[in-house]
């Protein structure tokens, strides 16, 4: 099986969120068949849920790793999954507050619309905290099917401010 690369978007907004964030890239260097290869500056932003923003939420720490990976798009979905549970993420209301989420933004060029698995993840193209970080981590990136991430973050820039 090649190597791919691919985005990760990391985030949370409960507990010591720098260190979770920090805590999930390590486990990723890990995992075999996964080489983290670049990492981005850590982004913050008010809470989003479907009613909109929600400043009596606590606020998102957001970042994004480049990885190259041997995993198969289901089998590197299963790993996020088991990354998040491990750092303490519940599931109970859609977009409620969480400890970890790690959303899988591209697996090289696939486009796919599947049961478990939509790729590219089909916000990110609009959604600050991933753009913003990774055009920080790599001024070239290009998101399969919008464009060039720069471009799409200079758009949405005010919603997030650099932490680190
Ligand atoms: P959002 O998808 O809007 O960022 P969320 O991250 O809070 O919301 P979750 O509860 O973490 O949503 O994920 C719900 C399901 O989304 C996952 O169980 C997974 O099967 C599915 N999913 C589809 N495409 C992707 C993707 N590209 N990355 C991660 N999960 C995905
Ligand atoms: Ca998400
Ligand atoms: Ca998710």
């Amino acid at each position: 099986m090649p190597a791919v690369h691919s985005i990760l978007a990391l985030g949370g907004n409960l507990g010591d969120r720098k260190e979770t964030i920090r805590s999930a890239i390590r486990a990723l260097k890990e995992t075999d068949g996964v080489t983290v290869l670049a990492k981005s500056p850590l982004v913050e932003s008010f809470a989003v849920t479907e009613a909109g923003v929600d400043k009596s939420r606590p606020n998102y720490l957001n970042g994004v790793v480049e990885i190259e990976t041997t995993l198969k798009p289901g089998a590197l979905l299963d790993l996020v999954r088991s990354i998040e549970r491990d750092h303490g993420r519940v599931r109970l209301e859609r977009w409620g507050s969480r400890t970890l989420d790690i959303d899988i933004i591209t697996y090289g060029t696939t486009i796919k619309d599947g049961k478990r698995l939509t790729l590219p993840h089909p916000r990110a193209f609009e959604r600050a905290f991933v753009l913003v970080p990774w055009a920080l981590m790599n001024p070239a990136a290009v998101l399969p099917g919008h464009g060039a991430v720069a471009a799409l973050a200079e758009g949405v820039k005010n919603e997030v401010w650099v932490v680190k």
